[in-house]
Parts: structure tokens; C-alpha cells; sequence
């Protein structure tokens, strides 16, 4: 699939909150690390989308987010590439993240396609990083998941399912959580996944929300959306809406 940028000369773009980081125009305006730009340049962006303009300075300023924009708009790379870009401060070696064994990053989506897609954007955007990305789901075994994720994992991207039954194992350690990524909220709460979002955010360990940073996408924006992003993000958290927002 790709991109229809002639559309988004046209598109309209909601921002509301305080404070708010201007909108980046082109990606070397990000300021990413040489080999960010590279893997960008490597799967042939050139542009950005709408929701990437505003999404990456705003969390590369470290502000919580709630972004609507539909499928198809580049949401992945929105947050991906701010979140790596995090995790390559100071140039960050091998051995340092070697050491860094339990996950800086949390990605949560509600199906196995869609968390591995993420997954694969992980892999392809932090080629040639020291930055280990994992996936695990269920379907497959837990053993499996466990094994992936005390090798060593810096993004852990996850079913809400298969993502509790590991916590409840007591196989992660979560103290090193900065980011928090909830992809299709909307979706997970229609799969019946509110009460596994509720209970991760909540979970012994789970650095607070003041603590990490928490990133929730949607393709719509209903009253229980609304409801999630005053429970799960901080109070001076902006909001996105790209496009027809229902
Ligand atoms: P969403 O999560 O909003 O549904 P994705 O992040 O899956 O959208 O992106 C949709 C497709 O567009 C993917 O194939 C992705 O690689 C591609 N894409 C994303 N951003 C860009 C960009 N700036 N330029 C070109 N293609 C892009
Ligand atoms: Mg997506």
C-alpha cells in the first residue's frame, strides 16, 4: 500500500492543547541520528504525512499524545521514529544496551497482523541500531515469547493478551519503561481489551504516568477513547486528529 500524498495537501489537521511543539515539515527537520535518516532514506520517504508533522516533534518534545487519523496515514513512523531516535541518544553502544535488557518501550496493538507489521517497521527503522525489537502474540508458545523477551529487548511490541500473560509470570521487568503505545485504542476496546489496557497501566512495576511518556492512536475518537485518554495520559496531553475524525 502506499501513500497518496495528493490527498493531504488538502486534509484538514485538529491540534488542541498547550504548549504546543511546532510542526516539523520535512524529516532532516526531525534532526534524527545519521543512521535513522538512513533507513528512512533506504525505504524511500521522502515526505512526510500529516500526522508525522505534528506527531514527532510532539513526542520527541516528550509530551503525552492521543492521535486520530485513519488507517493508511503513516502512524507507525510517527511513533517509531521519535521513540528510536530516544533510544539512540548519545550513541548508545552495544554494550550499553546489552546491558539494558528489559524493554524501554511497550507497543501494544490488538491482533497479530497488526502488532506485526509494527514489529517489522521496528526492525526496518532501527537496522544497523543497537536497538533489539520482539514480538510476541498468542497462538504461539509462551515459552517462545519468554525466551525472545530475557534475551535481551528494547521494544517490546505485544498483544494485550499475550502481553499480560507474561507480566503475570513475572517474566519482564518494567521499571525501564519510558514509552507506552496503545495503536488502535479504538480497536482493542471493541475486542474487549479495556480491561487488559487497565490492568497493564496499573500492574506492580508499571512506571506511573507521570513517569513514562504514553502515546495512545485511533482511527476514530469515541466518548470511551476520550474517556481512556484521561485515565491513561497525562493531564497536558495533546491531541491530533487527522482528516474526517467520527
Ligand atoms: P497507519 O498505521 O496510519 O494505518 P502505516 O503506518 O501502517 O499507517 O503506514 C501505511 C503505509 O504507508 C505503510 O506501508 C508505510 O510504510 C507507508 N508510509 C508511512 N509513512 C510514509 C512516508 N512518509 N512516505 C511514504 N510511505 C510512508
Ligand atoms: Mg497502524
Amino acid at each position: 500500500t502506499g501513500i497518496n500524498f495528493d490527498e493531504y495537501d488538502t486534509i484538514l489537521v485538529e491540534i488542541s492543547g498547550h504548549d504546543l511543539p511546532p510542526a516539523i515539515l520535512t524529516f532532516e527537520e526531525a534532526n534524527l541520528c545519521q543512521t535513522l535518516n538512513n533507513n528512512i532514506a533506504k525505504a524511500g520517504y521522502t515526505k512526510l504525512t500529516p500526522v508525522q508533522k505534528y506527531s514527532i516533534p510532539i513526542i520527541l518534545a516528550g509530551r503525552d499524545m492521543m492521535a486520530c487519523a485513519p488507517t493508511g496515514s503513516g502512524k507507525t513512523v510517527a511513533f517509531l521514529l521519535p521513540i528510536l531516535a530516544y533510544m539512540m541518544r548519545d550513541g548508545i553502544t552495544a554494550s550499553r544496551f546489552k546491558e539494558l535488557q528489559e524493554p524501554e518501550c511497550i507497543i501494544v496493538a490488538p491482533t497479530r497482523e497488526l502488532i506485526n507489521q509494527i514489529y517489522l517497521e521496528a526492525r526496518k527503522f532501527s537496522y544497523g541500531t543497537c536497538v533489539r525489537a520482539v514480538v510476541i502474540y498468542g497462538g504461539t508458545q509462551l515459552g517462545h515469547s519468554i525466551r525472545q523477551i530475557v534475551q535481551g529487548c528494547n521494544v517490546l511490541c505485544a498483544t494485550p493478551g499475550r502481553l499480560m500473560d507474561i507480566i503475570g509470570k513475572e517474566k519482564i521487568g518494567l521499571k525501564q519503561v519510558k514509552y507506552l503505545v496503545l495503536d488502535e485504542a479504538d480497536q482493542m476496546l471493541d475486542m474487549g481489551f479495556g480491561p487488559e489496557m487497565k490492568k497493564l497501566i496499573s500492574c506492580p512495576g508499571m512506571p506511573t504516568k507521570e513517569q513514562r511518556q504514553t502515546l495512545l492512536f485511533s482511527a476514530t475518537f469515541p466518548e470511551e477513547i476520550q474517556r481512556l485518554a484521561g485515565e491513561f495520559l497525562k493531564s497536558d496531553y495533546l491531541f491530533v486528529a487527522v482528516g474526517q475524525v467520527g
